[in-house]
């Protein structure tokens, strides 16, 4: 992270960290690593664990590794590594120097399986994969031990080395760690590291046809590294003890100044209502074009946040305050929503567009004038300080902002009435120009006072609403996406409803509005720009845009429902 002063967090984790640190654990050091897998783009509970991980290395004076758990080859790891360190930088953070591939180990995976072969702790077995599982037993029975557990080194070794070698087909042999076939835990009944599998790698080609299993692989890979602190998600709880047996039975060759032991430790995963987390899910959005890219602006990955306009800032935020627990939960997505309000509040230039225009031609103003009106980039942070836009006879408002038989509440335009023009003119609605055939209005005739403005002797005089405009001969053309959640229910993963979770994908969650109208201060609008639309909420200019058509993307609107939830809360 950018900031040189990270704040030591608050979690049991670091709880841990600092109980290692007082007792020299490690020799004092602090070394974790993010590890993913490169098989689809990162998502939003992939931050909370990169924040974790290189939150607490910068924390605590440690470091972390980036390393792809590519120990799994399948066809497009290469796009995906790609993105997976864009989306690490993007979230601001640095693994410097070490960016590690589980693949760099192969080599060494291999002699730490002839090592525990030859000590008679693992061995290959012939049974298929259906009766490997048959053999397993279950949580109430104990399995039973494979005929093939027998088998002397000698021969082990012999068969390994022919697996190696390409001799058998897939599926046909796998090696397995001999523990125990009745173990209480299921992990530890003989688990399989190593099976063969003809598929290209994409760093190692076709070298390999035996490939390591996730549990052998990734506790030799944390120790080779000197990680310290291994931090992994809740479902591998029950997978340490193998972590651990696998460390206990093999001599691994630390770096010299490295004597440390690497210790699992687990959180719960973050999950978010309103959206699916899994990557498989998200890829099958993808792939079966439901959504328009891992970097559709409402998916949940890094790649869809940052192209929908949210900021590192907001997000590594949202990581802090949602905490690290020991309990599986559900993070409402309001909150992940106010933190990027709360950052943009400050920071987003606040400029006027109009989404829906209705015409509007002010009578009595001189044809051909224009004055340029000077407002505020953003009250809330005035040394952001102001700009001038220009007014002139005709304009757009908002097609909402006026209403033929307005409702005693309407506090805006109608027949008769006035409405305030942000940072310029008060107006009167003279009359209602429609079409004949269909009904549908077409322009509003209005007057305008011309001591309302600022420095005008009325340019105090109150009236109840305050609009938001564009001049019509200088705004600018704009497309505007505004986007809804990307499922109907909170849960789209509920897997007791029956129902795929495609089902509840919801059929509004994008609208896009042409025609759309933008002050002419954002001509150089650049795709990442972030805004705030008056009245309208947030809003960041997608790389769709071009010099005709500027195209925004809604981040996110004004209402807060989180603000909203936390004061009832404490009222209530
Ligand atoms: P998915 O189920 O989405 O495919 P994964 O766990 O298989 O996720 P990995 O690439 O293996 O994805 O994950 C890399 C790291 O990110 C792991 O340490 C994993 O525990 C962590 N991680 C993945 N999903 C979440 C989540 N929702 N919340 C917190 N951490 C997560
Ligand atoms: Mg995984």
């Amino acid at each position: 992270m950018t900031d040189n002063n990270p704040a030591v967090p608050v979690n049991f984790i670091q709880n841990i960290i600092t109980e290692d640190l007082k007792n020299n654990k490690n020799g004092g050091r602090v070394h974790t690593r993010f590890p993913p897998e490169p098989n689809g783009y990162l998502h939003i509970g992939h931050a909370k664990s990169i924040c974790l991980n290189f939150g607490l290395a910068l924390a605590n004076a440690g470091l972390c590794n980036l390393r792809f758990d590519d120990t799994n080859p399948s066809k497009e790891e290469v796009e995906y590594v790609e993105s997976i360190k864009a989306d690490v930088r993007w979230l601001g953070f640095d693994w410097e120097d070490r960016l590690f591939y589980a693949s760099d180990y192969f080599d060494k995976f291999y002699e730490y399986a002839v090592e525990l072969i030859k000590a008679g702790k693992a061995y290959v077995c012939d049974l298929s994969p259906q009766e490997i599982r048959e053999y397993r037993g279950t949580l109430t029975e104990p399995g039973k031990d494979s005929p093939y557990r027998t088998r002397t080194v000698e021969e082990n070794l012999d068969l390994f080395e022919r697996m190696r070698a390409g001799e058998f087909p897939d599926g046909s042999r796998v090696l397995r760690a001999k523990i125990d076939m009745a173990s209480p835990n299921l992990n530890l009944r003989d688990p399989v590291l190593y099976r063969i599998l003809r598929t290209t790698h994409h760093r190692t080609g076709d070298q390999w046809c035996i490939y390591p299993m996730y549990d052998f692989a990734h506790p030799i890979s944390d120790a080779l590294e000197g990680i310290t602190h291994s931090i992994c998600t809740l479902e591998f709880e029950d997978h340490r003890p193998l972590y651990d047996w696998v460390l206990d039975n093999i001599n691994i060759d630390y770096a010299k100044d490295v004597k440390s032991r690497p210790q699992q430790i687990e959180f719960a995963r973050l999950n978010l209502s309103y959206t699916v987390m899994s990557k498989r899910k998200l890829r099958e959005l993808v792939e079966q074009q439901y959504v328009n890219g891992w970097d559709d602006p409402r998916m949940p990955t890094i790649s869809g946040l940052r192209r929908r306009g949210y900021t590192p800032e907001a997000i590594r935020d949202f990581c802090e305050r949602i905490g690290v627990a020991k309990r599986n939960s559900v993070v409402d997505i309001a909150l992940l929503e106010h933190c990027v309000r709360e950052d943009l509040n400050q920071r987003a230039p606040r400029v006027m567009a109009v989404l829906r225009p209705l015409r509007v031609i002010i009578d009595n103003y001189p044809e051909g004038q224009v004055e340029w009106l000077e407002t505020d980039n953003n009250p809330e942070n005035p040394s952001m300080g102001t700009r001038k836009i220009p007014f002139s006879r005709v304009i757009y408002i908002e097609q909402e902002d006026f209403m033929e038989n307005p409702p005693k509440k309407f506090f805006r335009l109608a027949p008769g009435r006035e409405i305030r023009l942000k940072s310029a003119y008060i107006i009167k609605c003279e009359r209602v120009v429609k079409d004949e055939q269909t009904g549908k209005i077409l322009e509003l005739h209005c007057t305008y006072d011309p001591e309302s403005k600022s420095g005008g002797v009325n340019s105090g005089r109150k009236v109840k609403g305050t609009s938001h405009w564009v001049s019509a001969a200088h705004a600018l053309k704009a497309e505007v996406r505004l986007y809804d959640q990307l499922f109907q229910v909170e849960n789209p993963d509920n897997e007791a409803d029956g129902a795929d979770f495609k089902a509840h994908l919801n059929p509004n969650s994008l609208e896009r509005l042409t025609g759309c109208l933008v002050e002419p201060s954002l001509a150089d609008a650049q795709p990442g720009n972030r805004y705030q639309f008056l009245r309208q909420g947030y809003f960041c200019v997608d790389p769709d845009s071009t010099k005709e058509t500027l195209v925004f993307n809604r981040i996110v609107s004004l209402r807060d429902t989180w603000a909203k939830i936390q004061k009832t809360e404490k009222s209530g």
